[in-house]
């Protein structure tokens, strides 16, 4: 969420900003809703001012006729001030109803574009595999060594399902245990956290309203499943002013995620690529506000994440996010997108995010500058490992001619010594 005033005083800069992200905004509709809020603000004061006034008279009232009078003139104030306290809260609703789907400014190195496709590649590490034989994709693959089933995946959970088994059980958690204790080595506290959230957590972190269709909702309870934990991550401390001393915060919390995926109907329909529930762990920051700072953390969020992948011996590249690939409260994102043979690809793995004040504001997580006055935090994000997605490059990228899979070094002590799946 922006602050108003910002926005008053920025209508043009923010339409810039939504037309490039492909967000709604209407200038004119928040001009309208702030001038009324004002004004309802306005009124209500004076009513209040003074009903206080009205009262200190009466106690002053030197006579019982002057007290009559006065205590007549506050019973007709009365209906008044609830008139214009019930007015000022319904424009405060449609206003605050407004202010959450506003969109965040883009910083000025985000390349303006409309898709993924106009994502600029600003690394590549690792070299793309040469195979000697023909390369099978991580579907035979894993079928032919039972360590995936999607047929009974899809017949136990309907489409975008998947079983994992074995040994791909075993290689998912492998990658998991890797990921939390290299954030645990780098000072990541670590959370389980809830998966099933209420409403203000989802808008705090700017899922809701704009994200609804992607979430499941369990309408019975008036809750929601979580698409990634950086929703109850970034909750944690809402409503809170945090020390300076307390900065940043470093969480990471494995979780499972849950995502509608609406509107990828036709979209990455085989494999592991694009499923419903996935298991993810998260890095999740809160750091003052300073954009140096800021700047700093997201290095070291993006450092963790590349570090991993090259524990898991995988090519990959970076890229700068563009305008119109940003999520609504995204100032600025990295992709990282790691070598899919079976795609003769990159596919994204990895994003990594900075909010600004963004999410801070919405969730009020408050620190205190240095004269103490209040402020609202940064925050920041991005993914560790997801997987199944990651299975897709570590099955694909270290097949052998004769169908095993090579456990990358760094696995293989969570996988009891083994250095091949067969
Ligand atoms: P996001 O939170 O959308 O930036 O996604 C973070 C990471 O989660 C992605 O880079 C993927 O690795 C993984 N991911 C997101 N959505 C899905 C999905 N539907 N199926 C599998 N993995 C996903």
């Amino acid at each position: 969420m922006l602050d108003p005033k910002f926005i008053r005083d920025n209508l043009e800069a923010i339409a810039i900003a939504a037309k490039n992200k492909k967000f709604d905004f209407n200038p004119a509709l928040f001009t309208e809703l702030y001038e009324k809020r004002s004004k309802c603000i306005k009124e209500t004061e004076e009513l209040r001012n003074k009903r206080n006034e009205g009262s200190d008279a009466v106690k002053k009232a030197k006579s019982k006729e002057e007290r009559e009078n006065l205590v007549s003139q506050m019973r007709q104030m009365g209906p008044l001030l609830e008139e214009a306290e019930k007015l000022l809260r319904e424009v405060e609703s449609d206003f605050d109803k407004l202010l959450l789907t506003i969109p965040s400014i883009p910083s000025e190195d985000t390349p303006i574009g409309s898709s993924d496709l106009d994502n600029v590649e600003i690394r590549k590490v690792g070299e793309v595999p040469n195979f000697s034989f023909s390369p099978k994709d991580h579907i035979e693959l894993s079928r032919k060594l039972g360590i995936i089933d999607f047929e009974r995946g899809t017949t136990i959970a309907g489409s975008r399902s998947y079983f994992l088994l074995g040994a791909g059980a075993e290689l998912e958690r492998a990658v998991h245990s890797l990921a939390l204790d290299l954030l645990k080595s780098r000072g990541y506290k670590q959370y389980t956290v809830p998966v099933l959230v209420r409403t203000s957590a989802m808008e705090g972190t700017g899922y809701l309203p704009g994200g609804a269709d992607q979430a499941y909702y369990v309408e019975k309870d008036d809750m929601w499943l979580v698409g990634t934990s950086e929703v109850p991550l970034a909750s944690y401390h809402q409503n809170e002013i945090l020390e300076p001393s307390q900065l940043p915060v470093k969480m990471c919390a494995w979780s499972t995620c849950f995502r509608r995926e609406a509107g990828a109907a036709g979209k990455d329909t085989k494999g592991l690529y694009r499923v419903h529930q996935f298991q993810k762990i998260e890095q999740v920051v809160i750091c003052e506000p300073n954009l140096e700072k800021s700047d700093k953390l997201h290095a070291e969020l993006l450092k963790n994440a590349e570090d991993l992948l090259k524990l898991l011996e995988l090519p990959y590249r970076v890229v700068q996010v563009c305008t119109g690939d940003l999520g609504q409260g995204q100032v600025k994102k990295n992709d990282i997108e790691t070598w899919m043979p079976s795609r003769n690809n990159y596919g994204e793995t990895h994003s990594c995010s900075s909010f600004y004040d963004y999410q801070a504001r919405r969730l009020k997580i408050r620190t205190r500058d240095e004269n103490g006055k209040n402020q609202f935090c940064f925050t920041l994000n991005n993914t560790a490992v997801a997987t199944p997605r990651v299975l897709i490059p570590l099955i694909e990228n270290h097949q052998t001619a004769d169908g095993r899979i090579r456990i990358p070094k760094a696995l293989q002590k969570y996988m009891g010594g083994a250095e091949f799946i067969e």
